[in-house]
């Protein structure tokens, strides 16, 4: 007849008489991925930067060589405040961390001497869904001739980005605290520096 009587009182390494028991669940960061996660914080202030070689090779945190020379010497070069959409891909079954977004839309976009991935925002691809389903399966010949609005249509939010949008990294926090890049849509200002 075994009784749980060892299960409460036995603590006899540790002596907890110092109060370790607030355990809250917001810990300040208990497993830093150093690198990419200091890249993620400069790229939310606005400071993200790509790491090149002596060689013109241009990569992302973490690095300790250049991955296409081998070069160690690597140093921080400042991105554009603004990139380019590349590509980019609607994804309809996402990731656990993400299925409660789905649809989403992920691109790749150019930010000069690095390509960057990251979550799309400011677009609504579900507005896309809803139009497939409007207008049925096999309609090859759209009946309305009313001619394109395309303001009135950008107020809305496009269900896609399109190839060569302006956007803007940042990051985001996630429920389940992970971080991830996303990308804005940005009107390009004429005057820069
Ligand atoms: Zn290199």
């Amino acid at each position: 007849m075994s009784d749980a009587s060892g299960d409460a009182g036995g603590t006899d390494a540790t002596d907890d008489a110092d109060g370790t028991g607030t355990e809250d669940g917001t810990t300040t960061g208990p497993v830093r991925n150093t690198g990419y996660d200091e890249w993620l914080d400069a790229v939310a202030d606005g400071e993200g930067y790509a790491l090149t070689c002596p060689n013109g090779h241009a990569s992302l945190p973490p690095r300790r060589v250049c991955p296409d020379c081998g070069a160690a010497d690597l140093s921080e070069t400042t991105l554009p405040a603004a990139g380019t959409v590349e590509t980019f891909t609607v994804v309809h079954v996402g990731t656990p961390a993400f299925a409660d977004e789905t649809p989403y839309v992920t691109a790749i976009a150019d930010f000069g001497p690095v390509r960057l991935t990251g979550l799309v925002r400011g677009i609504d691809p579900e507005a896309e869904a809803d139009a497939e389903e409007r207008a049925g399966p096999g309609t090859g010949a759209p009946e309305t001739g009313a001619p394109e609005t395309g303001a009135a249509a950008e107020e809305q939010g496009d269900p896609e980005p399109r190839i060569g949008d302006p956007v803007e990294a940042s990051v985001e926090r996630r429920p389940n605290g992970d971080r991830t890049l996303v990308f804005d849509p940005v009107e390009v200002d004429p005057i820069e520096e």
